[in-house]
């Protein structure tokens, strides 16, 4: 079985929820039982109206220490200055134009950066969620499809839906990974096969040193895109080395 592999804990961990400008704390509290049903216990809060608060930890029932653990930012900018997927929610169609998906799309997106990424899914006031700026510093938008004649739903349970549709599809990864024989290769490990790469073409005079173009470039792509495992990698490694002696 495969040993050291990436395990639920750590694809959950590089997802957080900020939300920004909450005013009722139960929102708060409703919001982190929500979270860590779904396995996720990383909030953020913006500026919220009043944390901590006895409303919020009543309602966030077993959830008490997804609060205690909660980080206060007074700005949403501070809150998702490490995330290199910043997904923000609204309620209704914006003039902004943005991409906008559906919480499963989103889900996916998600479930595609959790390996290599931190994450936030951002969420918005009660009254007027977000705004455009605050919307602008998101990637992406998401949108639950709800009714247009009364969209918006509870802050919490706008959440659980999104939270909901991550789950599964960390899931589904997860099951993907288990049934994976081999441990996938690290950054260090894939970077050394590419520079072990590039030394043998060096060797072979496979390109002008003094005009690679985009030839190491697409050689990078390659292997980031293909996602190797170790033995993979070994085996790429071992042929290059017996070039190598052979052409000694
Ligand atoms: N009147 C506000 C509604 C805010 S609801 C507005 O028009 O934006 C509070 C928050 O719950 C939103 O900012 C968003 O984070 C989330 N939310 C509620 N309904 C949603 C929906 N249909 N899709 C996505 N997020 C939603």
């Amino acid at each position: 079985m495969v040993e050291n592999k990436v395990n639920s804990k750590d694809l959950f961990n590089s997802i957080k929820v900020v939300l920004v400008g909450t005013t009722h704390p139960g929102n708060i509290g409703a919001s982190a039982r929500a979270m860590k049903n779904m396995g996720l216990l990383n909030l953020a809060l913006v500026t919220p109206k009043e944390f901590p608060s006895d409303a919020a930890t009543f309602r966030s029932k077993a959830a008490k220490d997804v609060l205690e653990n909660a980080e206060v930012f007074d700005d949403l900018k501070d809150a998702v200055a490490d995330c290199e997927l910043v997904i923000g929610t609204s309620a209704r169609d914006r003039k902004v134009p943005w991409p906008v998906l559906n919480p499963k799309e989103s889900a996916e997106q998600v479930a595609k950066s959790a390996l290599h990424h931190q994450i936030a899914i951002v969420f918005g006031r009660e009254d007027r969620g977000l705004t455009n700026e605050e919307l602008g510093l998101c990637n992406l938008h998401v949108h639950i499809p709800s009714d247009p004649e009364y969209s918006s739903l509870n802050i919490s349970q706008a959440v659980q839906i999104l939270t909901y549709e991550i789950r599964l599809c960390l899931l589904e990864q997860q099951k993907n990974q288990d049934n994976w024989d081999v441990e996938l290769a690290n950054n260090e490990q894939t970077e050394r096969l590419i520079a072990h790469m590039d030394e043998l073409m060096q060797e072979v005079e496979f390109y002008d040193i003094d005009n690679p173009r985009k030839l190491l470039l697409r050689v990078r792509r390659f292997f980031k895109r293909s996602r190797i495992d170790v033995m993979e990698a070994n085996i790429f490694r071992g042929l290059f080395s017996t070039i190598q002696k052979k052409l000694k």
